[in-house]
């Protein structure tokens, strides 16, 4: 008989907003929260880290056990953070000596410190008196669990509960080399072929052949990954009958320009011009931009696939060769080479451009309420949130046809705009086809023609705001694929 009210175990690296780097820790930080409300209780396993968010916090001890890591042998505790803090049960493993550190990523023992994680948080649901009905594992970080499950020799208890891997991001897949086999648990050697991906232990693709269900972030990304997933198409396509997109939420409690507290001003549809306008204000004085010209901003990592090596040539095609009136202000941090082709540019366009290197959570709720328009130049966008919360905040979004940008971002027809009444304007931003600099830079000048139609601009804006994005559609997606195997 099937399981009405599912029972799921989320296992994940990052959580906002007990520790974020990315959209993974959005996600999160929210499915959980909206499962639960659909009738499906989820907890959530991750690493307890050293940083202030959880430092102050209510916990609980609730486990404490050892593990191995070939001769190493770690301690480790089970802390369950208050649920009054997300609306859902956290247990943060704490390993000594291994994730009870600042970093969430970037440390030389990485594998040793998500090798532990996994062993330690299978370990855990292996000692609770109610087992779960699904895992869901969360990228290469979790992608062993699947694995263990089945073939490791001490969670023989685990191995009929179904186990799904949701791939945020294929780029990064976390191989290592079989030297480091011995920091997994002994399992049965006849299925030593499953962690395998070209010479090397690839979580990732472990996970992807071992989990019962895969699933990716939007659907168009889940298409794109057969030609198109660092190495592991073949493996993509060959199990193809067991993978499905859904595209992420965002949680509209959280991101709702009416209540947040990070902004300068709140407003809802009806004063949206002059709330953005004093936010804008805000940005303009804060960064010495023009608050008459239009913002266009730009927030995320710098890394090759969110096209931001390119920003810095886009911008002085921008002023150079276009003679374009805009602002445009970037927040992010990454590559060394970008942030100096970043940094090199401000002189020149002082006061229309500026730049925030740097994480700051505050800063980008200011920038996706007080901008006119979002760049996303990504190469690759498995969902992206970006596009979604600036939808939120009645910012249009300037994109890539990429990925979850292809599945959220419709482009604006500036014929129709000229012709028709604002109902019958499709579309929700600018769209464009290839990523150069010099596409970049024509995108954001087509936005900025956009932007000078004031009628169409301000009433189209308003629309922005009502588009759903939220969670319950999707978590109710993942609840569908659940009751596949209950
Ligand atoms: P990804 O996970 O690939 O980085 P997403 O679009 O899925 O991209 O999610 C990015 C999330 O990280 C968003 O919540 C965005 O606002 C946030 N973010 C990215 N860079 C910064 C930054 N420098 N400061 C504040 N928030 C940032």
């Amino acid at each position: 008989m099937q399981t009405l009210s599912p029972f799921v175990i989320h296992i994940t690296a990052e959580c906002f907003p007990i520790a974020k780097v990315g959209g993974l820790a959005d996600v999160a930080g929210a499915l959980p929260k909206y499962q639960s409300l659909e009738r499906c209780s989820s907890k959530l396993i991750m690493p307890y880290y050293d940083n202030s968010y959880i430092k102050d916090k209510k916990v609980e001890v609730v486990f404490e056990h050892s593990l191995h890591l070939g001769s190493t042998t770690y301690t480790y505790q089970v802390l369950l953070l208050d649920p009054c803090y997300l609306g859902f049960e956290v247990y943060l493993v704490k390993i000594k000596d291994l994730t009870d550190r600042k970093e969430i990523y970037g440390c030389a023992d990485d594998v040793a410190r998500f090798t532990a994680f996994q062993v330690a948080a299978t370990q855990f649901i292996n000692s609770s008196e109610k087992l779960p009905d699904i895992i869901h594992c969360h990228d290469h970080h979790t992608g062993l669990v699947p694995f263990f499950t089945k073939y490791a020799f001490e969670f023989e208890k685990l191995k009929d509960i179904p186990t799904i891997i949701t791939i945020h991001n294929a780029q990064y897949q976390g191989y290592f080399g079989y030297d480091k086999l011995y920091y997994l648990p002994d399992f049965d050697h006849k299925h030593i072929g499953l962690l395998d991906w070209y010479g090397s232990i690839n979580p990732l693709a472990c996970a992807i052949k071992c989990a019962w269900k895969v699933t990716t972030v939007s659907p168009s990304y889940m298409n794109e990954l057969q030609y198109k997933a660092n190495h592991l198409e073949a493996l993509l396509m060959s199990e193809s009958q067991k993978c499905t997109g859904i595209l992420n939420g965002i949680d509209t409690q959280l991101w709702n320009p009416a209540t947040d507290k990070m902004l300068v001003t709140n407003y809802d549809q009806k004063n949206i011009s002059n709330g953005k306008q004093v936010n804008k204000q805000w940005l303009c004085e804060e960064f010495d931009l023009n608050p008459d010209l239009p913002l266009v901003s730009f927030i995320g990592r710098f890394v090759y696939e969110k096209g931001s090596d390119l920003l810095a040539e886009s911008i002085s095609y921008l002023y150079d060769k276009m003679g374009l009136e805009v602002n445009i202000l970037v927040l992010g941090s990454g590559d060394v080479q970008t942030t100096q082709s970043l940094e090199d540019i401000k002189t020149a366009y002082k006061g229309k451009y500026s730049l925030y290197v740097g994480y700051n959570e505050k800063l980008a709720h200011r920038i996706y309420a007080g901008s006119d328009f979002l760049l996303m130049p990504s190469r690759v966008e498995p969902c992206g949130l970006n596009q979604m919360y600036s939808l939120r905040y009645g910012t249009f979004p300037i994109v890539h046809h990429v990925g979850g940008l292809k599945d959220t971002i419709f482009n604006i027809d500036m014929q129709q705009v000229k012709q028709s009444g604002v109902d019958k304007i499709n579309g929700n931003g600018i769209v464009f086809h290839e990523v150069t600099s010099w596409n970049i830079a024509q995108a954001v000048s087509k936005a900025i023609h956009f932007y000078h139609h004031t009628y169409w601009f301000t009433a189209k804006r308003e629309q922005l705001l009502a588009i759903d994005h939220s969670w319950p559609r999707s978590a109710k997606d993942y609840i569908d694929c659940y009751k596949e195997y209950l």
